[in-house]
């Protein structure tokens, strides 16, 4: 598999033109294409030889695009065909504060949560860090014509702290002033709670947005939904955000899915409470989506409303978020899903 560019670093792109023996400004060329998501066509400033040797081992652009869904909301699914012949799934949000996009960063997961699209056949790679960069490349130069995107939350299939070295990476390059330029402020990390790791990111410098996947207070309750909760405990996850809370200064968000009659009664309500006593953090509650996989269902936008203003009257700040989008089908992982297995069903037929 060639190499994307994309996954270079400043001071790799400019060891890469000295290896091919030309003039550093060249490197900052390749940026700029690279930023704009441009294909070797478009590299007409370079020397037609120079390009012909870099394409047979670096590739300009590692993702094709092989479907999207648009919502009524103007949300956009995309569905993208790696290299490998891998698929993965992005989402564009549009906002009135600006636009976001929601990246992948492995193909499957491993983490097997029940109530998730995208364990569903588990997890088959990691993607590397220009892999989880060229999906806002590429929306961003779709969606440029509306001022691209200014916010990128890794939400997408896959568990970024599962994935450490390359999640790292692309923060760092999504964040390059001569890159997309996207602020740590407007980067938000989402992980099913690895301790380790969350601590290891603060510590490599990152002051990213970082949402926790809680989903249940007490480790009884988060093990019949989530299989990471049989090797961490919750105090050992929220000891972990009050680190990086210390450490970063960043307010740490629990996410926090509503599952009727499972996790949205009055005991939860006291039962968060305690747990978040002291950390500096916001709950964001998310009404379950709905997947093929999982029989479970929301409970009413009624009653999620009211699970929130128990939750604030405790003194918990906790909003529900707005799910966008849903109606491109549903849930990360699904689409994917969904393509797949039809693909299966027209090569039998
Ligand atoms: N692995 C990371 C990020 C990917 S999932 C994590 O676990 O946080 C992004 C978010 O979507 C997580 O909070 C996840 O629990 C949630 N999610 C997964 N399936 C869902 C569903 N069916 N309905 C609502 N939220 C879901």
């Amino acid at each position: 598999m060639k190499t994307p560019l994309c996954d270079l670093n400043t001071d790799e792109l400019a060891e890469l033109v000295s290896r091919f023996g030309q003039p550093k400004y060249r490197a900052k060329q390749i940026l700029r294409h690279v930023t704009a998501y441009d294909s070797f066509e478009d590299y007409t400033d370079l020397p037609k030889s120079f390009i012909a040797e870099l394409s047979e081992k670096y590739s300009a652009q590692p993702l094709t695009e092989e479907t999207r869904v648009t919502a009524s909301d103007g949300a956009v699914r995309y569905l993208f065909k790696t290299e490998s012949g891998d698929f993965i799934e992005s989402v564009y949000l549009p906002h009135d504060y600006g636009n976001s996009v929601c990246v992948s960063c492995q193909v499957g997961c491993g983490m097997g949560c029940v109530f998730c699209a995208s364990g569903k056949h588990g997890l088959v790679r990691n993607l590397s860090a220009g892999e989880i960069l060229a999906q806002a490349l590429y929306i961003a130069r779709d969606k440029k014509d509306v001022g691209g995107i200014n916010k990128i939350v890794m939400m997408g299939s896959g568990e970024p702290l599962a994935n450490y070295d390359n999640t790292l990476k692309f923060i760092k390059l999504v964040n390059a002033p001569d890159g997309l330029n996207i602020g740590m402020r407007s980067i938000s990390v989402s992980t099913c709670g690895l301790p380790e790791n969350i601590i290891r990111l603060a510590n490599d410098g990152i002051s990213c947005t970082l949402s926790l996947s809680l989903h249940a207070a007490t480790d009884i309750k988060r093990k019949q939904i989530m299989r990471v909760a049989n090797t961490y405990s919750v105090r050992e996850l929220i000891s972990a955000l009050g680190t990086y809370f210390d450490k970063t200064g960043r307010r740490v968000i629990l996410e926090y899915i509503l599952i009727g009659g499972f996790n949205d009664t009055k005991q939860d309500v006291t039962e968060l409470r305690q747990l978040l006593k002291g950390l500096c953090c916001h709950v964001n509650l998310i009404p379950l989506n709905p997947t093929d996989n999982y029989n479970m269902k929301p409970p009413t936008k009624k009653q999620a409303y009211a699970f929130c203003e128990q939750l604030k009257a405790v003194g918990v700040s906790a909003s529900v978020r707005r799910s966008m989008g849903s109606d491109v089908a549903g849930a990360c992982g699904q689409l994917k899903n969904r393509t797949v297995e039809a693909k299966a069903r027209n090569k039998r037929t």
